[in-house]
């Protein structure tokens, strides 16, 4: 900033622009300037190398140069993500009036402050995926210091939601919103800094906004209303203080255009099943829970919808299947509608192609920056709307029926924008040419004299010829004096009088008329009007259509359901997927299932069977050599599980689904190796998670839980990982449990609802051909060295392998000297007691192991513990 003594040597626009940044000290301050953008002083340095544009100098009065850098305004588009992309909030400032009205400075101001979580350039926005801006709040109550209050909104469409957690569930949340920014009390920044998913802008606020009167204050304010019982969210204390923090800080941002932002909701998480990261990934959701937002192969696959509202919805719907049966049963009603009619199912498609993205159009209109083509794109847009209505309404599924009836046409909007503006307007207001001829008197005529202006000029000419008697009278044009009548010294004679001398050249005289000024100045200020006119009507236009913003956004939300409806629909086409029976048994019956995403990439693809039910046949053991397609079974079965209950039909002959309330899965080794965790550590983090959550109706995929660590270990925590589930009623969900150590065969023999199976494998010579089918039994031995002949390791490190495996299996690992315990109330992870304990029994590691209450421990605690025994060790 600069100091008193600099600014009264400054310029005067340099003094309004050092104003204006005052009160944006933490956002890079585009200053508008004709027809640049200009920044100053650190942010021209910041611009010109996040940019690449020049650096230069600006003379600033009797107080020096200042730092320079700019761009044309029309580059905005371009070199504002860059802006962004780089994590800059950027505040950008217009001119507020016009240049030509004004002798003094002209007005500025910000108009608007874009950053990560708040856009509306369509050039920072993924046309298919949600923009979050989060809030979190820790209230620290006496009686619940970790309960935490969450709000976020996606300002390009105005969905508003509160939620509250405990801070341990904090993470996961903010894994499935994956926001690209969140707001938190300054004071509160480390501990949202200590998160594991970080991959969002942390953006601290005063802590003055973080209280609940003000927030209630800035919520009823906004909706206006007096209490905020309507939306069924007051319960939500935390969350509203969050939800308050997110609309003050959208309110400076956008300057208050929000009122496209009609409700506020409570996030309704207990009707739909919970998805870690993890398992999204593991699931092929999302290709890497590092990049959190970026879609994983499976959605690439199943995503045929045909609006961006549909995209953005089917992303949500997979991404937290439901758990309710009814509503399950609703979308898989009219999944059925529109898969058995394909003439219906194309012709709604048809429809639905040419519609634009509603939600973001009218978020654009509310906020008073829709351009005339965006209207010109709604128009277009419901104008298909009756259509849709009418077969929805014309054929026999109920749910169809619901979204027909309930589809909102518009049409009062639909005449109102039709009957105003051209077919194909420009893209800016600027530009002129919006509104059809005869839509208003006014512009009518300032229209006949800007198009008729060069008639009019020979017209006159001719008049003014015949009138005068004069061959060579020429109307013209200059800068300087406007319209004149030029007449050759020849004829100077009979010039009539009322003519006003202007100028002399050489061999003429240019002259004046009142008549031939007044419509100069029609003709110059036509086009000038003409372009101010069309922008007011513009604006009162788009006024007029925000008012049926809650309608707009109602019926593009019904579009977007039936999109989903129709990509199931078409999937199942395409890929014969069969309707699942979803009921509330605990039985998970798949018949001839498939992999959505494996069947389309290996030829044949080889389908399996998965009988599962929690309370006969709860645990699977699948064994088979690496690469036998162990995880494929796990991973199928699970997206069966999630495709139906996000209302999808399942690739599968058949499929008996007992409403399950979450997915686990623990697969393989994960990314989080990159991030310095040790594999194990990961294993157990995960492993022990699902002891501490899962329920009877859990689905849990287990795949090579133990690999981490040696074979000793790997196999003793994957044996009475699969006793504790069997043994404990809280935990006995229905478990697909992959390994390579065909040791784990053993359990069947000694827990009741544990089964063997294992994928077929044939040896021919000494080689291994994988039939990939699933069959019930035991393997014998492992294939690990032949997977590693396939992948070319060398003949010689081969033998030596050979020769080691035949010497290990000479001497077997004594499984079964693990005992069970005596009854099931005794059981627990520590009960299960293992030779190697036996064997030290006095060691006070051993001891405290005993002890340990692993059923209710947080991860955390888990881990605080190892580290205490790893202590002990060295002390001892
Ligand atoms: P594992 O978990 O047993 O090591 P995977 O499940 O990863 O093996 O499968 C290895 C590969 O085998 C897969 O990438 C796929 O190409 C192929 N595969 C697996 N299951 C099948 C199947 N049912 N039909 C055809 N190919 C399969």
């Amino acid at each position: 900033m600069a100091s008193a003594k600099q600014q009264r040597g400054q310029t005067p626009l340099m003094r309004q622009y050092y104003k204006i940044k005052s009160q944006h000290p933490n956002q890079l301050l585009l200053f508008r300037m004709g027809d640049f953008y200009e920044t100053f002083a650190e942010d021209a340095l910041t611009a010109s190398s996040v940019l690449g544009i020049v650096l230069s100098k600006r003379a600033n009065g009797r107080a020096s140069t200042v730092p320079l850098a700019g761009f044309p305004y029309h580059a905005l588009d371009n070199h504002l993500p860059k802006l962004i992309q780089a994590g800059l909030r950027v505040a950008i400032c217009e001119q507020l009036e016009d240049p030509r009205t004004t002798r003094t400075l002209v007005k500025r101001g910000v108009v608007e402050v874009v950053s990560p979580g708040v856009s509306l350039h369509d050039n920072l926005l993924s046309p298919k995926q949600v923009n979050y801006l989060a809030a979190v709040h820790w209230a620290q109550h006496r009686r619940r210091p970790d309960n935490v209050g969450v709000a976020y909104v996606d300002v390009s469409t105005g969905e508003f939601m509160v939620a509250e957690a405990g801070t341990e569930q904090l993470d996961d949340l903010l894994q499935s919103l994956s926001p690209s920014e969140v707001l938190v009390d300054k004071r509160q920044k480390n501990r949202l800094e200590a998160m594991r998913f970080q991959n969002y802008v942390i953006t601290p606020q005063e802590d003055w906004v973080f209280t609940h009167d003000y927030s209630y204050e800035v919520l009823l304010r906004h909706f206006g209303t007096h209490s905020l019982k309507g939306f069924e969210v007051e319960s939500l204390q935390d969350g509203l203080v969050a939800a308050g923090v997110v609309l003050h800080y959208l309110g400076e941002a956008q300057q208050g255009h929000l009122s496209h932002i009609k409700r506020i909701a409570a996030r309704a998480d207990a009707g739909h099943m919970r998805l870690d990261a993890q398992t999204k990934v593991n699931l092929s959701l999302l290709s890497s829970h590092r990049e959190g937002r970026q879609d994983g192969p499976l959605i690439t696959l199943l995503d045929q919808t045909h609006t961006a509202m549909g995209a953005r919805l089917l992303r949500r719907w997979l991404g937290a299947p439901l758990c309710d049966i009814q509503a399950i049963q609703v979308r898989h009603n009219a999944t059925e509608a529109l898969f058995r009619d394909a003439q219906l199912l194309a012709a709604v498609q048809e429809r639905l192609e040419g519609i634009c993205d509603m939600e973001r159009v009218v978020a654009r209109i509310c906020t008073a920056r829709a351009t005339p083509r965006d209207l010109a794109a709604l128009r277009d847009s419901l104008e298909r709307l009756p259509s849709i209505k009418e077969l929805l309404e014309m054929q026999g599924s109920d749910t169809l029926q619901e979204i027909g009836n309930e589809l909102d046409v518009c049409s009062d909007t639909f005449s109102i924008i039709k009957q105003a503006i051209v077919d194909k307007p420009p893209a800016s207001v600027r530009d002129g040419n919006i509104f059809l001829d005869g839509y208003l008197d006014e512009l009518d005529a300032l229209r006949d004299i800007a198009r008729s202006g060069k008639d009019y000029v020979a017209q006159m000419q001719q008049a003014e010829i015949e009138r005068t008697g004069i061959p060579s009278l020429k109307v013209g044009y200059n800068k300087v004096f406007g319209y004149y009548l030029e007449v050759t010294h020849v004829h100077r004679e009979k010039v009539p009088p009322h003519y006003i001398r202007k100028q002399t050249l050489v061999n003429a005289e240019r002259y004046v008329t009142p008549e031939l000024k007044e419509y100069e100045e029609k003709i110059l200020t036509a086009e000038d009007k003409l372009i101010d006119l069309e922008r007011s009507l513009f604006v009162e236009l788009r006024t007029r259509v925000a008012e049926d913003a809650s309608t707009l956004q109602q019926s593009a939300g019904m579009l977007a359901i039936l999109d989903c409806y129709c990509s199931y629909a078409s999937i199942a086409r395409a890929h014969d997927y069969r309707r699942p029976v979803v009921d509330d048994s605990l039985r998970l019956f798949i018949k001839e299932g498939r992999h959505p995403v494996v069947e389309q990439l290996v030829d044949p693809f080889i389908p399996n069977t998965v009988n599962l039910d929690a309370e006969r046949d709860q645990i699977h053991v699948i064994t088979g050599p690496n690469m036998a397609g162990k995880s494929v079974v796990l991973r199928q079965s699970g997206l069966i599980v999630l495709l139906a209950q996000a209302g999808s039909f399942v690739p599968a002959a058949h499929a008996h689904i007992g409403l399950v309330d979450r997915i686990f899965t623990r697969v393989g080794a994960s990314d989080n190796i990159v991030a310095g965790e040790s594999t194990f550590l990961v294993e157990m983090n995960e492993t022990a998670s699902i002891l501490n959550n899962a329920t009877r109706r859990s689905l849990i995929l287990l795949d090579e839980v133990g690999r981490g660590t040696s074979t000793f270990d790997g196999m003793s925590i994957a044996w009475s990982l699969v006793e504790h589930l069997h043994e404990n009623a809280r935990v006995a969900a229905r478990t697909l449990f992959a390994t390579h150590f065909h040791e784990l065969n053993e359990l069947a023999e000694r827990f009741e609802r544990v089964r063997n199976f294992r994928i077929q494998v044939q040896e021919h010579d000494g080689k291994v051909v994988f039939l990939r089918t699933l069959e019930p039994g035991s393997a014998d031995h492992s294939y690990g060295i032949e997977v590693a002949r396939m992948a070319g390791l060398p003949a010689s490190v081969l033998d030596r392998a050979r020769q080691i495996l035949a010497k290990l299996e000479a001497q077997p690992i004594e499984v079964g000297t693990m005992r069970a315990p005596e009854s099931t109330n005794e059981a627990s992870a520590a009960a299960v007691q293992l030779s190697l304990f036996a064997m030290e029994e006095a060691h006070p590691v051993v001891e405290r192991v005993r002890t340990l209450d692993c059923e209710n421990m947080t991860p955390l605690q888990a881990l605080i513990t190892l580290a205490e025994l790893k202590q002990l060790t060295m002390e001892t």
